[in-house]
């Protein structure tokens, strides 16, 4: 296995070497939440196979994605959730800090202010 991939953190998740609680799982993805969520229900959803952005993804995943996100969604609306951002920060210049391809579903609740973009190093 090539070495960016053996120790890329979202593989180890993919491959459950590392415990997640599995939010929603598809052929080719999988959801978790995300260990420092920025909402309630802050979910990360990730292609099973490493990918360093969503721009390196084949397009022939993206029906998929969609299905996953609405899946996640629906989820997270059940357990009170009144509407969602999704947020991908690409690349390190837009807060890509984890180099394994995801998206952020973030929960939203009414009258909830959060900062924008999720930048946790940069907080911009
Ligand atoms: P980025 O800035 O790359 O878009 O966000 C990476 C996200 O991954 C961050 O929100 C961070 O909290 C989350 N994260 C980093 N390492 C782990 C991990 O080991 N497990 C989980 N569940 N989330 C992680
Ligand atoms: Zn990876």
């Amino acid at each position: 296995m090539a070495k960016e991939k053996e120790e890329c953190i979202f593989c180890k998740i993919a491959r459950k070497e590392i415990p997640a609680e599995i939010v929603y799982e598809s052929e080719n993805f999988i959801a978790f939440p995300d260990v420092n969520p920025k909402t309630k229900g802050h979910t990360l959803i990730i292609p099973k196979k490493h990918y360093e952005n969503l721009v390196e993804m084949p397009d022939i995943l993206g029906n998929e994605l969609i299905e996953t996100i609405k899946k996640v969604a629906e989820i997270r609306f059940k357990q009170g959730a009144d509407g969602f951002n999704i947020v991908v920060n690409t690349g390190e210049a837009a807060g890509q800090i984890v180099m394994h391809a995801h998206i952020h579903i973030l929960p939203r609740k009414k009258k909830e202010k959060i900062q924008f973009p999720c930048d946790t190093e940069n907080n911009v």
